[in-house]
C-alpha cells in the first residue's frame, strides 16, 4: 500500500479530531493522577461507554489499527503515523481511556487481526478494534508471570471443542470483558514454548469464574480468573495449535509499545509536578529546580526515544524488541515523577486532607509500582534490551526439555 505523505495525513487527522473532540483544556494540578483505575463499578461502566463512543468514531474514520497490514484489516501505516496521531490527539480532550479499552484495541484486537482467520477477523477482531466487544488478556498465572511460557492452564481437544482447566491472575478488566485471549498448554511433551495454543474464551461461558483482587490503591481493577471444564469451540482457537507463544510474544510487544508510547493519561506528568511546585511556592529552591530539570530532561528523552523507535519501524511491521526501551523509560519516569511530588508534599501526601492535589498524588504513588510490573517487569525489559537489542550473551537456559520433564510437572 502506498504511504500517504506524513504531513498531509497529519493535517487530515487534525481536521477529523476537531469534528469529534473539544480542544484540550489547561491541565489543572488537582486532576485525576491515578495510574490505574479505582472507580466503583457503575462509574467504570459509564467511563467505558464514553471511551467506546470515541473508539468507534476512530475506527469508522479509518484511524484504528494504523500499523496493521491492509489485508489484515489495518491501515498499513508506520509507527511514525501512530506517533503523529498521538501528538495531534494530545491537543484535544480525549476521553480518559481504561486498561480494558487499551487491552481490547491495542493488544487483543491487533493480535486477533494478525493471527486470526478471515472469519475471526470479520466476527471478532473488527468488533474488538471498534470496542463493540471488550476483551481481556488471560496470560499470567500464579506460576507464570515473567516466565510466561510456563503456563499450566490445560486445554485438551474433545471432538469439535477444547476443554480448558486452570487459573489466571492479574487479569485487568475481566469483570467487564466479553472475551479473554487465553494461553493454554495443549502439548506438554514438547519444550514449553512449543506446546502453547491461544484461544478466545467467552467470559460468560459455564465454568469461568472471575474474582476481583483488591489493590493497595483501594480499587479492584484486576482479577483472578478460574476456569473449570470450560468448553470452547475449535473455531475460537487463534492461530495454529502450538502457535500460542508467537501470539503471546506479539501481543506483549504490542503491549510494550502501547505502554511506552501511548497517549493515555497514566499518573502525573512533568507539567503536574511543575504546577505543584508553583502552588507550594518552591520553584526558587535550587534543589527543587534541579529535580524539576531532571524530570524535564527525562520527559524529553522519552519522547525523543518514542519518536526514534517509531521512525525506525517500517509499514506493517510487528513491533520489535525496541518497544522494551520505551516501556522501561515510561515506568522509570512515572516512579521518579511520584518521588519528586512526594518530596514536595512531605507528610501531606499520606492523608486525604482535602487540600488540592494531595490525595491525587497518593493515587499516583500507589499505582506507579504496578506499572513497573504490568506488561513485563523492568528486569524483564532489561533482559530483552540486553539480549535482543544489544545482542549481549543470553541468560543461561535450563529448560530446553519437554515441559512435562521440568521439575514440578
Ligand atoms: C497493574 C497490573 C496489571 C496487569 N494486567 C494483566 C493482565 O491484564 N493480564 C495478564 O495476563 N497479566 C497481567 N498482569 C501481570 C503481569 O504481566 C505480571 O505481574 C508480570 O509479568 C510479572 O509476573 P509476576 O507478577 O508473576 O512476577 P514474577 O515473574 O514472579 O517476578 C518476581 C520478580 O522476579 C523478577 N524476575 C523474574 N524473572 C527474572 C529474570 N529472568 N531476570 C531478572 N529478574 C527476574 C521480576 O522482575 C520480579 O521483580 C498485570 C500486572 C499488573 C501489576
Amino acid at each position: 500500500m502506498s504511504q500517504p505523505d506524513l504531513d498531509a495525513w497529519r493535517t487530515q487527522v487534525r481536521q477529523w479530531l476537531a469534528t469529534v473532540l473539544e480542544p484540550a483544556r489547561e491541565t489543572e494540578a488537582t486532576g485525576d493522577l491515578a495510574v490505574f483505575h479505582n472507580l466503583p463499578e457503575d462509574e467504570e461502566r459509564l467511563l467505558l461507554e464514553r471511551c467506546r463512543v470515541y473508539q468507534r468514531a476512530r475506527f469508522d474514520a479509518g484511524y484504528q489499527a494504523l500499523t496493521l497490514p491492509g489485508d489484515k484489516g489495518g491501515a498499513g501505516l508506520t509507527a511514525a503515523h501512530v506517533a503523529a496521531f498521538a501528538q495531534e490527539e494530545s491537543a484535544f480532550e480525549v476521553p480518559p481511556s481504561t486498561e480494558l479499552i487499551s487491552v481490547t484495541v491495542r493488544l487483543v484486537g491487533m493480535s486477533v487481526s494478525l493471527f486470526g482467520t478471515a472469519e475471526q477477523r470479520d466476527e471478532y477482531a473488527r468488533a474488538f478494534l471498534r470496542t463493540d466487544l471488550l476483551a481481556c488478556q488471560l496470560f499470567s498465572e500464579p506460576g507464570a508471570g515473567s516466565d510466561l511460557a510456563a503456563v499450566r492452564t490445560r486445554a485438551r481437544r474433545d471432538g469439535e471443542d477444547w476443554v480448558i482447566d486452570g487459573q489466571k491472575v492479574w487479569t485487568s478488566g475481566a469483570q467487564f470483558a466479553d472475551f479473554g485471549l487465553l494461553l493454554a498448554r495443549t502439548d506438554p511433551d514438547v519444550v514449553k514454548q512449543a506446546g502453547i495454543t491461544a484461544f478466545l474464551v467467552p467470559m460468560d461461558a459455564p465454568g469461568v469464574e472471575v474474582r476481583p483482587i483488591r489493590q493497595m490503591s483501594g480499587g479492584a481493577s484486576f482479577n483472578e480468573v478460574f476456569l473449570s471444564g470450560v468448553r470452547v469451540p475449535d473455531r475460537l482457537r487463534i492461530g495454529r495449535p502450538g502457535q500460542g507463544w508467537e501470539v503471546a510474544t506479539t501481543t506483549l510487544a504490542f503491549e510494550r509499545t502501547a505502554s511506552g508510547s501511548g497517549n493515555r493519561r497514566k499518573g502525573g506528568t512533568f507539567p503536574d509536578v511543575l504546577a505543584l511546585a508553583r502552588s507550594l511556592d518552591r520553584t526558587g529552591d535550587p534543589l527543587v529546580r534541579q529535580q524539576l530539570a531532571d524530570l524535564y530532561v527525562r520527559t524529553a528523552l522519552r519522547a525523543a526515544t518514542v519518536d526514534r523507535v517509531a521512525r525506525a519501524s517500517a509499514a506493517g511491521d510487528k513491533p520489535g524488541p525496541e518497544a522494551s526501551l520505551t516501556k522501561l523509560m515510561a515506568s522509570d519516569l512515572l516512579s521518579r515523577t511520584g518521588q519528586v511530588a512526594a518530596e514536595l508534599l512531605g507528610a501531606r501526601i499520606s492523608a486525604d486532607t482535602g487540600e488540592p492535589g494531595t490525595f491525587a498524588w497518593t493515587q499516583h504513588l500507589l499505582g506507579a509500582p504496578g506499572y513497573r510490573l504490568a506488561g513485563g517487569t523492568d528486569q524483564i525489559q532489561r533482559n530483552l534490551i540486553g539480549e535482543r537489542v544489544l545482542k549481549l550473551p543470553p541468560e543461561p537456559r535450563v529448560d530446553r526439555v519437554p515441559f512435562s520433564q521440568l521439575p514440578g510437572n
